[in-house]
């Protein structure tokens, strides 16, 4: 398995000079690249290939102007092509954005690989730098003169704090005893998130606290002078609240994902559009805000290295319309109803601890069931080949528009009815996918 360990850095003024250069070094490659990327797409209606930004990469290299990048490390600036080769790969898969250009404002990096660091007793020593490297190693659990990186990532970030993230191949954990437990999680407004066993995980209350912290701060950014010295000072006080946010923030989805994995053989989530609903502003920056896409994928790498199953409910399937003891689907229920009456059987239900009892009940039917009969809708994790942990060398970028992606849905059929059907379908479970039976991560990635 490969994983990655990030601790934060203290690199000494010679350090952080070099680490300046190449960072800016590693950014003007980047941006050169992507520009000609642009420019000969434009021109030629040509895709690059890796080999040809690497060509390109020697040119600027011998351009006198760009004498500079010669007196940095050549391996940092090396994966920056590969990297954004990497990004254009996952664009044109649909699983990324379109890569922009890089700000000297943003967070700045630069990977090394195993001919440009040194890792010797649990001591760091980067390419082009006399001392080592100075980090906090907070993993008591896992020795770090053990630790055999393949790759170590330096980083500052905007607050202006130095990090180091090893990437490791590390034998595979041990599966956790099974507990015979398993839950279903409605993720919700009102409460973070709701449990089939009638728990809830309430919203942290300090986030609101950081937040207003932070909004003062971008109000006070906003009225400094463009280019003074102030302005700076308070740009990074608005990125150090920043990531006082964010850390609060993960450190919360850690916890969150950690406690349901240990206690939960079989967890079953909702499959939610989140981008989707992002676009609905009114209830836009409360979701945005819980991070509901992240607590899913954190909950898929921990289930995959835990031996836990996840299982994903359609996203038609209308749980919190459905009574959880009889079966009986509501023709309405607004979100204000926070609890109703099954006119059917006159179970009351909380609404949020039903929908998550009904996500279970279609998680575990779709885990009975085993493979979908039309093969539609269903993706399973072993089904994607793992990528061997070695590194290999890039494909070329798919020349041209970006295809559709390979997998589609059931185009109808006994089971499946067309699209607009499994809006209306009660207990529609079969809209299911399965991950995390054979320790690989939903995109066939490395979980890091
Ligand atoms: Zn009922």
């Amino acid at each position: 398995m490969r994983t990655a360990y990030r601790c934060r850095a203290y690199p000494d003024a010679e350090q952080r000079a070099v680490l300046a250069r190449t960072f800016g070094c590693v950014r003007l490659v980047w941006n050169r690249t992507l520009a000609e990327r642009h420019a000969r797409y434009a021109a030629e209606r040509n895709g690059t290939s890796y080999a040809e930004t690497d060509r390109a990469l020697t040119a600027m290299k011998k351009d006198p102007d760009l004498a500079f990048l010669s007196e940095v490390s050549s391996v940092p600036l090396q994966q920056a092509l590969r990297h954004q080769h990497k990004a254009f790969t996952a664009f044109f898969e649909k699983r990324a954005r379109y890569p922009r250009f890089k700000s000297r404002a943003g967070r700045q990096s630069a990977t090394y690989t195993r001919a440009a660091f040194r890792m010797k007793d649990g001591t760091l020593r980067l390419a082009k730098t006399s001392a080592p490297l100075a980090f906090v190693w907070t993993w008591p659990d896992v020795d770090v003169t053990s630790v055999d990186p393949t790759s170590v990532t330096v980083a500052r970030d905007p607050a202006g704090r130095w990090f180091v993230t090893f990437h490791a191949d590390v034998p595979d954990p041990v599966p956790l005893p099974a507990t015979g437990e398993s839950a279903g999680v409605d993720v919700g407004l009102t409460s973070f998130a709701a449990l089939s066993t009638g728990e809830k995980i309430p919203h942290p209350k300090d986030w609101e606290r950081h937040e207003k912290r932070l909004k003062r701060y971008q109000r006070r950014l906003a009225r400094c002078k463009r280019g003074s010295a102030n302005r700076a000072k308070a740009r990074v006080k608005v990125a150090r609240a920043h990531a006082r946010v964010t850390d609060a923030r993960r450190d919360f989805l850690h916890k969150a994902s950690t406690g349901l994995v240990q206690r939960f053989d079989v967890i079953a989530v909702e499959d939610l559009n989140v981008s989707g609903m992002v676009r609905n502003r009114s209830l836009a920056r409360a979701i945005s805000c819980t991070g509901w896409a992240q607590f899913r994928s954190m909950l898929e790498y921990k289930a995959a290295r835990c031996g836990r199953t996840v299982v994903a409910a359609g996203r038609w399937y209308p749980s919190s319309k459905t009574c959880s003891a009889c079966g009986h689907l509501l023709a309405e229920l607004s979100l204000k109803t926070r609890h109703w009456t099954c006119p059917s059987c006159g179970t009351r239900h909380d609404r949020d601890t039903n929908a998550a009892k009904n996500i279970l009940a279609a998680g575990l039917a779709a885990g009975a069931d085993g493979a979908d009969a039309c093969g539609g809708g269903v993706r399973r994790a072993g089904a994607t080949p793992a990528r061997p942990p070695v590194k290999q060398e890039p494909r070329p970028v798919r020349e041209g528009n970006p295809r559709p992606l390979g997998r589609r849905g059931c185009q109808g059929c006994d089971i499946h009815p067309p699209a607009d059907a499994n809006r209306a379908g009660v207990g529609h479970n079969r809209d299911v996918r399965v991950y995390g039976e054979s320790g690989v991560t939903p995109h066939g990635g490395e979980a890091t």
